[in-house]
């Protein structure tokens, strides 16, 4: 089963969960121009090359714009999440110049308006399930 991290995995979504799974936030680098990615892309939108590497991302990272959430998708009910628990859903910019959207975790929800955009926050990586069916997500937790 882990006898792939020597490989080059695919530039996928994929690939990309299954890095969450060993809890690690990866981002994808065009060798060419520089640019970051997460989700990662196998060809970069800025230049068009396919010359992509995988870099871990440090996970540092703050808060760029968010919603909170009263009504989400079944997989965030499963987990307890309604209109009397809502959770936020925000549009992170990681210290490597990339935005990705994620759940943030670490907020005081009987409190909305004093979330802000700009809380430093770091990556946390959300289990779910049991065996088989267990997830890993992508979170981002506030650092207070
Ligand atoms: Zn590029």
């Amino acid at each position: 089963m882990k006898e792939e991290t020597t490989t080059i995995r695919p530039f996928t979504a994929a690939a990309f969960n299954q890095y969450l799974a060993e809890h690690k936030l990866m981002t994808v680098k065009c060798s060419k121009c520089g640019g970051v990615y997460a989700p990662p892309r196998a060809i970069c939108p800025k230049c068009h090359s396919e010359e992509m590497e995988w870099v871990e991302a440090s996970g540092k990272s703050k808060l760029a714009g968010f919603t909170i959430i009263y009504s989400g998708p079944t997989f965030m009910v499963e987990q307890g999440f309604d209109k009397k628990n809502p959770y936020v859903s925000g549009i992170v910019e990681l210290e490597e110049g990339t935005f990705i959207s994620a759940r943030i975790t670490g907020l005081d929800m009987s409190k909305p308006a004093e979330i802000k955009v700009g809380t430093p926050l770091s990556a946390d990586f959300v289990e779910f399930g049991e065996g088989e069916a267990k997830k890993t997500y992508l979170a981002f937790k506030a650092i207070h």
